[in-house]
């Protein structure tokens, strides 16, 4: 009220409701925020599995294969010329697009290191054309960690396991999602338990 001389001043009450105001819109608008930027970091995600798609193509139209790695006993990558990353990044050469920007944190002096996990079980070695279901074959997907996650001894791709936190089972990255680079090129999220074990074995018949 500015019923007096002085000049008019807010009350104590309208500054706290105003704050009050501020504060409701605050906490609507920062949910919304936080969804965004994790959004932003599931495009920037696909982006990276897009340029490594691109990676293992060009290494596959040069060795007239899919890139050979092989996981030995002393669980390590052991590389027939290097470490599936190695290999693959030789043709986009980036560090960047190996990293999940979901999945902060990571000191990236490994030069194997990365977040994403090759389907060595079923990919490895095989002649591209020799793959019935190109877009039905995994050939990257994302892990929530880089150890040996999603991969059990014989070097197969464990689907279906992300509820589980088990260091051998996938973990999502992206909320229940992961991103997924399949064979013929093309990225797209995959819900948890939306990764069926065909997807890693291609060679199925329905
Ligand atoms: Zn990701």
């Amino acid at each position: 009220m500015c019923a007096s001389r002085r000049p008019c001043r807010f009350t104590l009450i309208e500054l706290l409701v105003v704050i009050a105001i501020i504060a409701i819109l605050a906490s609507m608008l920062l949910p919304a925020l936080q969804q965004a930027r994790a959004k932003a970091r599931a495009i920037n995600c696909t982006g990276n599995l897009k340029q490594i798609g691109l990676g293992v193509i060009m290494y596959a139209d040069s060795n007239n294969v899919l890139p050979n790695t092989f996981w030995d006993s002393t669980n390590s990558w052991q590389p027939i010329g290097g470490s599936y990353k190695t290999l693959v990044n030789a043709y986009i050469n980036s560090q960047k697009v190996w990293e999940c920007p979901s999945r902060p944190g990571t000191t990236w002096n490994d030069v194997s290191s990365t977040h994403y996990i090759y389907n060595y079980g079923y990919c490895r070695n095989k002649a591209q054309e020799s793959i019935t279901k190109p877009t039905e074959t995994v050939v990257f997907c994302g892990s929530y960690t880089t150890s040996v996650v999603g991969i059990d001894s014989s070097g197969q791709v464990w689907p279906n396991a992300s509820a589980d936190n088990s260091s051998t089972r996938l973990k999502f990255p992206h909320n229940d999602y992961t991103n997924v680079l399949w064979l013929d090129g093309h990225v797209s999220a995959v819900k948890v338990n939306g990764l069926k074990a065909s997807y890693f074995n291609s060679g199925w018949t329905p």
